[in-house]
C-alpha cells in the first residue's frame, strides 16, 4: 500500500521533470554520461517549462478541484472494472483518438511524411502491447503488464512549417501569431508538435505534455524534440521513439512512477502515482540506458524499480511497458464524461 501526501500532490502535481542536476545520490552514482552524434543532446526527457507555467495555476481552485474530480473519476472506472473482471466480463472496447501532427522546422530535413506515419505506428503498437518484451522485463512486474489496453490513434493530418529561426518559448509554438501554427481541431483531435528545443528557456528536452484539466486549453497539447521523434533521431537516448508514447501516458492522465514531486528520495517514498500495481519508487533513470546497472538489483523505497514502464523515464531501449493499473486509468479518461473522451473518433 502506497501512501499519499495529498498536499504535496496539489502542489507539485505537474512536475513531471527530473534533471540531472536534482538526481537522486543513486542516479549520481551511475554516472551515466550523454553522449550525442548530431551535436547537441537530449540531457533530460522534460523540461520545467510546462511545469513551471502550470504551477501558478495548480493555486487556482478550479485547478484544484478539476484534479480531485478526475481523481474521483477514475476511482469509480476502476471499481467498475474490477467488478467486471471479477465477474468475467472485462473486454474492452476499443477507443480510436484522434491525433495529429505539427512539425516547425527551421532547418531542410524535417522528419518525412513516412517518418511520421512510422512514429505513429509505434505508439500504436505501444498501446496494444506490441512493444513490450517480457523477457526484458523483471519477473516479478509480469503479471502487471497490460498488453493490449485498446486504445489506438488515428492520423489525421502531418502539417509543416518552416520558420527563419528557432522558437524560443514553446508555447509559440501552438499560436499562427506567435510563429508556431494554430492546433488542427483542437476540440477532437490530439496536437502533437515537432520541433527543437534548443532555444526554449529549459531545453533542450526530449517532450513535454500536461495532464487532463491541469493545463489551460490553449496550451494543452504535446511537443516532442527533433531528436526524440521517430527512430532516426541520432540521438541514442531517444532514437526508439518511446517519447510520444510516455507523452501520450501523462496526456492521458498518468504521472512519473514516483509521483508527482516524488523524484527525490527524501520526499519520493512519500508520494505516489495513483496507480495500484507500480512499486513505490524516487528514482526517475532519466534517460539511462545501462542495463548492466538497471537490473534486478535497481532498488528504491523499500522495493525493486519498474525501471522498464513507459512512465518512468529510463532511454527509450530499456521501455517496455504500461501495467494493468495505468492501462485502467488511461481507459477512464476516455469514457463517457472522462477528461479525454472528446478525442474519441465517431463510431469507435
Ligand atoms: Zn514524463
Amino acid at each position: 500500500m502506497k501512501r499519499l501526501i495529498l498536499k504535496s500532490v496539489l502542489l507539485s502535481m505537474a512536475l513531471f521533470s527530473c534533471s540531472k542536476e536534482e538526481s537522486t545520490a543513486s542516479q549520481t552514482d551511475l554516472n551515466v554520461s550523454v553522449i550525442s552524434t548530431t551535436g547537441r543532446d537530449l540531457k533530460i526527457r522534460e523540461a520545467k517549462a510546462f511545469e513551471n507555467k502550470v504551477q501558478k495555476k495548480l493555486n487556482d481552485p478550479e485547478f484544484a478541484a478539476k484534479f480531485q474530480e478526475n481523481e474521483a473519476f477514475t476511482k469509480r472506472y476502476e471499481t467498475l472494472i474490477a467488478e467486471a473482471a471479477k465477474s468475467g466480463k472485462s473486454n474492452l472496447p476499443l477507443r480510436v483518438l484522434n491525433i495529429a501532427v505539427n512539425i516547425i522546422h527551421v532547418d531542410d530535413a524535417p522528419p518525412t511524411r513516412q517518418q511520421v506515419r512510422q512514429q505513429i505506428g509505434i505508439l500504436n503498437r505501444a498501446f496494444e502491447g506490441g512493444r513490450t518484451n517480457r523477457s526484458r522485463v523483471p519477473e516479478r512486474f509480469r503479471r502487471s503488464i497490460a498488453g493490449d489496453t485498446r486504445i489506438q490513434f488515428d492520423l489525421q493530418r502531418i502539417r509543416y512549417k518552416r520558420i527563419p529561426e528557432p522558437l524560443t518559448d514553446e508555447f509559440d509554438l501552438f499560436f499562427d501569431s506567435t510563429g508556431g501554427m494554430d492546433p488542427i481541431n483542437p476540440e477532437n483531435t490530439i496536437n502533437v508538435y515537432v520541433s527543437t528545443s534548443d532555444e526554449f528557456e529549459f531545453g533542450p528536452f526530449a517532450g513535454a505534455a500536461g495532464l487532463p484539466g491541469l493545463v489551460p486549453p490553449e496550451f494543452d497539447h504535446i511537443v516532442i524534440d527533433f531528436l526524440a521523434f521517430g527512430t532516426e533521431t541520432g540521438d541514442i537516448f531517444t532514437n526508439a521513439g518511446e517519447t510520444l508514447v510516455h507523452e501520450m501516458g501523462h496526456f492521458l492522465n498518468l504521472h512519473h512512477l514516483p509521483g508527482p514531486g516524488g523524484e527525490n528520495v527524501a520526499s519520493g517514498c512519500r508520494v505516489d502515482d495513483f496507480v495500484g500495481d507500480t512499486p513505490n519508487t524516487s528514482v526517475l533513470y532519466d534517460l539511462f540506458q545501462d542495463e548492466a546497472i538497471l537490473g534486478e538489483t535497481t532498488t528504491s523505497c523499500g522495493s525493486q524499480d519498474m525501471f522498464v514502464n513507459f512512465m518512468g523515464d529510463s532511454a527509450d531501449s530499456v521501455l517496455e511497458m504500461f501495467t494493468i493499473g495505468q492501462r485502467n486509468r488511461m481507459r477512464a479518461t476516455l469514457e463517457p464524461g472522462g477528461s479525454r473522451s472528446n478525442f474519441i473518433q465517431a463510431g469507435s
